[in-house]
This record gives C-alpha cells, sequence and structure tokens, in this order.
C-alpha cells in the first residue's frame, strides 16, 4: 500500500507545528520545528500568512492525514463512511481513524510513534483476537484483544522498545497489560477521550463543499 516515505519533519514544518511522528526524539531540542522556524521551500515564513477558510480547512484535513498516516483517497473514504453514520461526522471521522490497528499499538504504547507502529503491523508483530494481523488500517473495535506475537515477545528489540515508552499514559478507552505483552479495546474512544490538536468540524466544512 502506498504511503509518504520523504522526511517527516518536513511535513511538521509545512503545518507549521509539532505533529509528533517521530516519537521521543520530537520532545528533544533535536525537533526540527524547534530548531528552524521556517517553512521548506524558497524561504517562505510559517504562519505569517493569513489563511483562508478554504486554507484553514484544507490545513487541517492535511494535519490529520499527516498524523495518522494516511493517504488522500482512503481519508476520503474514512468521510464517507462517517458522513453515512447517524452521529456527529467530525466524531466517527476520528473514532475512524483512532480505531486503526496502527494507531491502536501506538497509544497502547507498544511503539514509539505511529510510523513505528506501522511498520511493526506490517512486518507481523501483532494478534488481534490471538489472530495474525498485519493490515496496518484494520478496525479494531470494542473487545478486541490486541497482542505481541509470540516469537516477538522473546527479541531484546522488542523489550528494549517496551521499556523506552513505559512512561507514557495510556488513554482511558484502552487498557494495555505490557506484562503480558497485550492490551484491549475497553471502548470506542468518545469526544471526551479526544486528546489531539485537530478540528474535525473544519476537516467535515472541507468535504461537504
Ligand atoms: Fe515533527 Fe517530531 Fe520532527 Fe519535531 S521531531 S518536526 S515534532 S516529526
Amino acid at each position: 500500500m502506498a504511503r509518504y516515505t520523504g522526511p517527516v519533519c518536513r511535513l511538521c514544518r509545512r503545518a507549521g507545528e509539532k505533529l509528533f511522528l517521530k516519537g521521543e526524539r520530537c520532545l528533544t531540542p533535536k525537533c526540527a520545528i524547534e530548531k528552524r522556524r521556517r517553512a521548506p521551500g524558497a524561504g517562505t515564513q510559517m504562519n505569517r500568512r493569513r489563511l483562508s477558510d478554504y486554507g484553514l480547512q484544507l490545513k487541517e484535513k492535511r494535519k490529520a492525514r499527516v498524523t495518522y498516516g494516511v493517504l488522500e483517497r482512503q481519508f476520503r473514504r474514512y468521510y464517507q463512511v462517517a458522513r453515512k453514520n447517524p452521529q456527529a461526522t467530525g466524531l466517527v471521522l476520528i473514532q475512524l481513524l483512532e480505531r486503526r490497528l496502527d494507531n491502536v499499538v501506538y497509544r497502547m504504547g507498544f511503539a514509539e510513534s505511529r510510523n513505528q507502529s506501522r511498520q511493526l503491523v506490517l512486518h507481523g508483530h501483532f494478534t488481534v483476537n490471538d489472530r495474525k494481523v498485519d493490515v496496518p488500517s484494520f478496525s479494531c473495535k470494542a473487545g478486541d484483544v490486541i497482542a505481541w506475537k509470540a516469537g516477538s515477545q522473546e527479541s531484546d528489540s522488542v523489550a528494549a522498545l517496551l521499556q523506552s515508552v513505559a512512561r507514557r499514559a495510556v488513554p482511558a478507552w484502552l487498557s494495555q497489560d505490557a506484562a503480558n505483552f497485550k492490551g484491549s479495546i475497553a471502548r470506542i474512544p468518545a469526544a471526551k477521550d479526544m486528546d489531539i490538536n485537530i478540528d474535525p468540524r473544519l476537516i467535515v466544512e472541507f468535504y461537504s463543499k
């Protein structure tokens, strides 16, 4: 499946804010957005231009796509599914993104970043309800148990990874049992669980035109 493979810090600089795509490094002074307050390209100053409504909506949609590592076509498909749901479209859209297996693995603290969790899922390190799943976009549901595959549990690199991400808080809609290399979806995330700096209303407005 196609995905963006260019420099990820560039995506933050383009968005004009930190999107936390590189795990621990994003919290250090090495973060490119801390070091360089200029957008990539011909010297354009970030945040100088006043954006139109359309520009703001486009920016928010792009930010969400980049944060969750989803390409345009797939993102639009998520929107179309959300639109058919009787609940608020913006909330359902974010729920669909949060329920992706790569995001759940990241949220459970089993990876430093969504990029890393995507790689781990692609390489078959996880099972869902005891069945191997290597599709990052797999949509998890309430009650699903996500676990490291038996072979992966013995790996030194997995032990080191779990140690390094142990300090991260796990959201209330998930439960994590790192000692037993697994976690589960306690419930589908509600509006109060949304801790991302994304305004889904702008995205809905963008697609509603
Ligand atoms: Fe973005 Fe992280 Fe790179 Fe900073 S270090 S620019 S937050 S990906």
